[in-house]
């Protein structure tokens, strides 16, 4: 699942998940998950991420290797936010090779810059179950408050306005060149990622 921040990944990737039975693996997600917890990884992160910068490539690649090779699900997985530069690209080809597996579709959503700047600076997450809210397109019931587990919400710190402009800066600079990569291997699709969230699906689910 390719794309800028803020562009749908994750919300489409997880209806993919629910309807295919694919193993959903999250680099963002990961790193966050680690962050909480409070482990060495996630304090190695931590400087990187609040400022809108890629991980370096030694620690993120490692860390999404050993999901994609631990407890291999038999109907295939999904990729989201990962890879984001060449070297990851090349990690993971090497890593699927090993295993006699490659990828079949590379999702590649488009949405307009000023689009995607409302979706992240507007986006909130629940701090328990990470539901994913946005406070004028999709705003939970109660404010503040998460409609699945009542838990309150947050703002993730890199949707936040200096981190999100680097990272926008860092998707057109880092990531934009490996989408050329999955061009030349004929599994790119590319979708319009404006619309309303199963709009967007039926396009996503249309085109693999
Ligand atoms: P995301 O949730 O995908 O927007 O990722 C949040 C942040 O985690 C990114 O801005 C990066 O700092 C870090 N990150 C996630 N995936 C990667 C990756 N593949 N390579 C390096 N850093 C990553």
């Amino acid at each position: 699942m390719l794309g800028p921040p803020g562009v749908g990944k994750g919300t489409q990737a997880k209806m993919l998940v629910q309807a295919l039975g694919l193993k959903h693996i999250a680099s963002g997600e990961l790193f966050r998950r680690n962050q909480t917890r409070g482990t060495d990884l996630g304090v190695k992160a931590q400087g990187y991420i609040s400022l809108g910068n890629l991980v370096p490539d030694e620690i993120t690649i490692a860390m999404v290797l050993e999901e994609v090779l631990s407890e291999p699900s038999k109907d295939g997985f999904i990729l989201d936010g990962f890879p984001r530069n060449m070297v990851q690209v090349e990690s993971l080809h090497q890593a699927l090779k090993d295993i006699e597996t490659n990828i079949d579709c590379a999702v590649l959503l488009a949405v307009p810059r000023d689009e995607l700047l409302k979706r992240l600076t507007g986006r909130r997450l629940c701090t328990k179950c990470q539901a994913n809210y946005h406070l004028m397109s999709s705003p939970p019931g109660r404010s503040g408050l998460c409609n699945h587990c009542d838990s309150p919400l947050y703002q993730r710190e890199d949707d936040m306005s200096i981190a999100v402009n680097t990272r926008l800066e860092v998707y057109y600079s880092e990531t934009r060149p490996i989408i050329d990569y999955y061009d030349s291997l004929g599994c790119l699709r590319q979708i319009d990622g404006v619309g309303a969230v199963g709009e967007v699906a039926y396009r996503v689910s249309n085109s693999c």
